[in-house]
C-alpha cells in the first residue's frame, strides 16, 4: 500500500518537463549572483596592482611594463575582493565556469599591441611635455639671473 502514496506524484511527473539539463550540449544557466569566475577587460588595466594587494589567496600577479595580468584560479575562491578595488572598474565577477586543468598554474591575460602602441604613446607625449615644461622654467630662470646681473 505504500506504493499507492507515489502514485499521484508519479503521474504528475510523467508530464512536466524534466529537471535535469543537457548541459554541455545545451547552456547552462546561472542564478542572478552566481559567483562563476573572475573576468578582465586588460586593455583598460593600468597596472596598478590594487588587486593583487587586495586578494586574500595571492592569486595574482601584475607586471606593469609587460602589460600582464595573471591568475591562479585554483587559489581564486571568487570573492570578488579585486573587483571591488579596482579603480579602472576592469575586473568583473561574472557566472559561468573555467574549463578544468590539469596543471596548477596560472592564466596570462596580456593588454593587445594596439593598447601597448597607444600606452607608450601617452608615455612619450608626458615625456616630451615634461621635457619642455623643464626646459621653458630654465630658460625662465636664466632670464631672471642675467636681468639681475645686468640690473
Ligand atoms: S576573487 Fe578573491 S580570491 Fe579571486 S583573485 Fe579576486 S580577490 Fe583573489
Ligand atoms: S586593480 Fe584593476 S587596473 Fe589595477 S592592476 Fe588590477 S586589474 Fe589592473
Amino acid at each position: 500500500m505504500a506504493v499507492m502514496k507515489f502514485v499521484p506524484e508519479a503521474l504528475k511527473n510523467l508530464f512536466k518537463p524534466p529537471v535535469t539539463t543537457s548541459y554541455p550540449f545545451e547552456p547552462a544557466e546561472y542564478p542572478e549572483r552566481a559567483r562563476g569566475h573572475i573576468s578582465i577587460d586588460i586593455d583598460n588595466c593600468i597596472g596598478c596592482g590594487m588587486c593583487v594587494r587586495a586578494c586574500p589567496l595571492g592569486a595574482l600577479k601584475v607586471d606593469k611594463n609587460a602589460g600582464t595580468w595573471e591568475i591562479d584560479r585554483f587559489d581564486c575562491v571568487v570573492c570578488g575582493y579585486c573587483a571591488e578595488k579596482c579603480p579602472k572598474k576592469c575586473l568583473h565577477v561574472i557566472p559561468g565556469y573555467q574549463t578544468p586543468e590539469r596543471e596548477k598554474e596560472g592564466v596570462l591575460y596580456k593588454k593587445s599591441e594596439e593598447a601597448l602602441k597607444a600606452e607608450a604613446e601617452k608615455k612619450a607625449e608626458a615625456a616630451r611635455k615634461a621635457a619642455e615644461a623643464k626646459a621653458a622654467m630654465e630658460a625662465k630662470k636664466k632670464a631672471e639671473e642675467e636681468a639681475k646681473a645686468e640690473g
